[in-house]
């Protein structure tokens, strides 16, 4: 049963000191997906109180720095922890030599059961206790994937890093959240065109589309205050909460 998500970090490229890197915690009633592990996710995912043993997947959405440069040393720490539950890693083709030859060259063994999803070859699946997934591919500057985590009754979309597209809104399709980037504001439109990335306006046109029931907006460039970041609404409600967990 899903029962909530956190956003542990909702910053675009680079980390500031109130704002993580890309990362999203999804609680279920048995274990937690982590959706991205972006630079400094740990000590986010840390400070939030999450523990190793609930921690049982781990999905990527890229292989952009800010998506999974803290995916080693969170592996690093974790076999330190002396950690031996299974973990299952899902994501793009590459991420598998990217995490072993990370290993590999910095001279340490991984000692953990990883099990290796690739999301080209398999888009969809089951998680254990009835939760199941689904991923699209997304349109950015490397291969991407937005990804849906579903239970019997709920639903949670996850898209970044990406222009609008329609495949994100076959995603989000009737989601209760749909979690969309939101990099640059509209008026900077050409520059998130140029980018590979979606405005604030087009990710809630996509939520429009989709119906979804919820938008928030995340990874958001640094040029964004709170202030601006605090005011923006879609159907009425606020769209921005930050690291604040949510009940689903
Ligand atoms: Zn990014
Ligand atoms: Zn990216």
């Amino acid at each position: 049963m899903l029962k909530s998500f956190q956003i542990l970090g909702c910053s675009g490229g680079v980390p500031t000191q109130d704002r993580g890197v890309s990362s999203l915690i999804i609680s279920t009633a048995d274990f937690d997906i982590m959706i991205d592990c972006g630079e400094g996710t740990y000590l986010n995912w840390q400070r939030q109180g999450c523990k190793w043993k609930h921690l049982h997947y781990i999905f990527i959405t890229h292989l952009h720095p800010d998506h999974c440069g803290g995916l080693i040393p969170l592996l690093f720490y974790r076999k330190l922890y002396g950690i031996t539950n299974p973990l299952t890693l899902v994501g793009p083709p590459d991420l598998e030599s990217f995490v072993l030859q990370g290993f590999r060259l910095f001279n340490t063994s991984i000692k953990q059961e990883i099990r290796w999803i690739n999301i080209e070859e398999t888009p969809r699946g089951n998680l254990k206790s009835g939760i199941a997934f689904q991923a699209e591919e997304m349109v950015h500057k490397i291969p991407c994937w937005g990804y849906r985590i579903s239970d019997s009754e709920k639903n949670i979309v996850f898209v970044t890093d990406t222009l609008p597209n329609e495949n994100a809104v076959k995603l989000a399709e009737n989601a209760d959240v749909l979690i969309h980037e939101a990099t640059f504001t509209h008026d900077n439109r050409v520059k998130a065109r140029e980018h590979y990335h979606s405005t604030q306006l087009q990710a809630m046109e996509i939520a429009d589309k989709a119906k979804v029931q919820r938008l928030i907006l995340t990874h958001f460039s640094q040029r964004i205050k709170d202030s601006e970041l605090n005011e923006w609404q879609w159907n009425g409600q606020p769209c921005v909460v930050f690291n604040k967990r949510q009940i689903l």
